[in-house]
């Protein structure tokens, strides 16, 4: 019988104020968590939940869990979301200490909020400081892409992918949390680039 592991990892997304974050992570699906755990599990798990929920509250950050299966790892993916803070840009260090991906998140229809990504993503890079900046996984999101049918988008899907390639090959996807479009391709690959820098 095959091993199964159980692989945690840390996840932060990125993004000026009002790209959609934080609905992105609330519209992706989570796997009922009891099914693999056993509710005796769970009870214990919402005994920590209460003591994190006040641990959250204190460094203005928030997270949720995600369970994926790829190929035979069980991997739980904990997602940080800021709570606001993003427009002061003081986010603390325990939101980006020991990050295994970074989820950049843009909204297509605002093109300042595209042009921020080279500080959000050299902020990460500063803060994080991961071993080897050049192979720390990043993923793009355009987000928003539903707004009037794509009429009011002001950053072209090309400009987003030049961008990316000239930040070492970064994925990117298009995305609305609104519409529930293109999201579970996208938590796959940051699961997946999550793992790779395991
Ligand atoms: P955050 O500040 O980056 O966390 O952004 P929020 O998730 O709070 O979203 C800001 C606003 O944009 C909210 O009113 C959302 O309902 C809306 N929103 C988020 N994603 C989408 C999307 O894909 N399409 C549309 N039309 N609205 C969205
Ligand atoms: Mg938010």
């Amino acid at each position: 019988m095959a091993t199964r592991r159980r692989t945690l990892l840390k996840v932060i997304v990125l993004g000026d104020s009002g790209v959609g974050k934080t609905s992105l992570m609330n519209q992706y699906p989570n796997l009922p968590i009891a099914v693999f755990l056993g509710w005796g599990k769970v009870l214990i798990l919402l005994w920590i939940w209460k003591f994190s929920q006040q641990y959250k509250a204190t460094i203005g950050a928030d997270f949720v869990t995600k369970e994926l299966q790829i190929d035979d790892k069980l991997v739980t993916l904990q997602i940080w979301d800021t709570a606001g803070q993003e427009r002061f840009q003081s986010l603390g260090v325990a939101f980006y200490r020991g990050a295994d991906c970074c989820v950049l998140v843009y909204d297509v229809n605002v093109l300042k909020s595209f042009d921020t990504l080279d500080n959000w993503h050299d902020e990460f890079l500063k803060q994080a400081n991961p071993a080897d900046p050049r192979k720390f996984p990043f993923i793009l999101l355009g987000n928003k892409i539903d707004i009037d049918g794509g009429n009011s988008r002001v950053v072209s899907e090309k400009k987003a992918r030049d961008w990316c390639a000239s930040r070492g090959n970064i994925p990117y996807f298009e995305t609305s949390a609104k519409e529930d479009y293109n999201i579970d391709p996208a938590f796959l690959c940051i699961a997946k680039a999550a793992l790779s820098n395991d």
